[in-house]
């Protein structure tokens, strides 16, 4: 009974989110956050990645571990991700430095637009050089869209765009993908950071992972690092060479983000 209840209650929850976020999506209510990374010897900050956020009229923030997958039901992601790649281009382009940037890509964009046009244009509007605009994409979506998939990352690393493969290690391990499509950076998952401290095991495998990566000739990053004792174990064991995590910076609204990088990067 509570259970059904609750179904109920969810139900009419995400159906009114849809609702809204519909309406959000069409009123340009969405914002981007920018969390940056770090290169692990310097301590300047390389890229920063956007996340996109969403604050509700009455219900605060909505995580985008809630909105992306509703947006992903109702057939509206690639609008979101069109637009977080011409503001994320926009942004950077007004960034401090030679920094860098990344977006999210869904499994879906690979059919639903066209992925490269979208680049190009926000690149040649902005003038941000290829080499500064980075794609993420996650195992799971590449999996699932394999042939599309390919294709469409071939033509952006082709034009210079980096191509991350995000969150390595949660989705499928097969791994002859990762020698076949054009990725420049390994992302390893944070759930690969979290023990590395107390576990020599866990410090073990992420080292092991780090070194496949580097042995790829993939830029390799550490999501999710959150303390000193995480850092100081990667520096001294691991090939990892940026680093992105709470530690350092969480991800700050758009207004914020070219003052940290003054800071971070100056002297
Ligand atoms: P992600 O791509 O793996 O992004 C990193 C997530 O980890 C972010 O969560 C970030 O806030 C969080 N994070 C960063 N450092 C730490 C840390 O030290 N500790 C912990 N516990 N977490 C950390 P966020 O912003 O809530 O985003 C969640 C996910 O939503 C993203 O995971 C990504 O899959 C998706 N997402 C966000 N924005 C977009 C977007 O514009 N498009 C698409 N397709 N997906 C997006
Ligand atoms: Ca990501
Ligand atoms: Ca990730
Ligand atoms: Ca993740």
């Amino acid at each position: 009974q509570i259970f059904h209840a609750q179904m109920d209650v969810d139900y009419h929850y995400r159906q009114r989110l849809k609702v809204d976020l519909r309406h959000a999506i069409s009123a340009g209510k969405l914002s981007l956050a920018f969390q940056p990374l770090l290169d692990i010897g310097t301590r300047k900050v390389v890229s920063c990645e956007a996340l996109a956020r969403w604050e509700h009229p009455e219900l605060g923030q909505v995580p985008p571990s809630t909105f992306i997958p509703l947006a992903e039901e109702i057939g509206l992601i690639s609008e979101i991700t069109a637009w977080v790649i011409g503001e994320a281009a926009l942004q950077c382009s007004q960034w401090p430095g030679q920094v860098g940037v990344a977006v999210n890509v869904s499994a879906r964009d690979f059919r639903a637009i066209d992925l490269q046009g979208v680049v190009d244009e926000a690149l040649l509007r902005t003038g941000l050089p290829p080499e500064r605009f980075e794609i993420e994409v996650t195992e799971t979506a590449v999996i699932e869209e394999r042939d599309i998939a390919s294709n469409v990352l071939a033509g952006l690393a082709r034009r210079g765009v980096g191509i991350a493969l995000d969150d390595f290690g949660t989705g499928y391990s097969s791994l002859s993908y990762l020698s076949a499509l054009p990725f420049s950076k390994l992302k390893i998952d944070r759930s690969f950071v979290s023990e590395i401290a107390e576990q020599p095991r866990a410090l073990s495998l992420l080292t092991n992972v780090a070194r496949l990566g580097r042995d790829l000739d993939l830029v390799v990053v550490a999501e999710g690092v959150e303390t000193e004792a995480q850092l100081n174990a990667m520096v001294a064991h691991t090939p990892i060479q940026q680093v992105q995590g709470y530690l350092f910076s969480r991800p700050l609204p758009q207004r914020d983000i070219a003052e940290l990088i003054s800071r971070l990067n100056a002297g």
